[in-house]
């Protein structure tokens, strides 16, 4: 009985380790992707904001424009 529940716990212990390293692998492979999608600013740049959604610029209320960072 107590050997059973050392092996279960190693058994636990270790596949919650692969589930965490691969759950960090899936991010770290997510990251560079969103870092190239594109950009939205105001065409006037009255803020320095630029947001990763189109939208409406928070002070002049202009259509945010498209930028692509390279
Ligand atoms: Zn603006």
């Amino acid at each position: 009985m107590k050997k059973n529940t050392i092996i279960l716990i190693a058994l636990l212990s270790f596949s919650s380790v692969a589930f965490v390293s691969c759950g960090e692998a899936e991010k770290k492979q997510e990251a560079p992707a969103e870092v190239a999608t594109e950009h939205y600013q105001c065409p006037m740049k009255c803020t320095e904001e630029i947001k990763d959604k189109p939208g409406q610029c928070s002070v002049c209320g202009m259509e945010l424009e498209k930028i692509t960072k390279s």
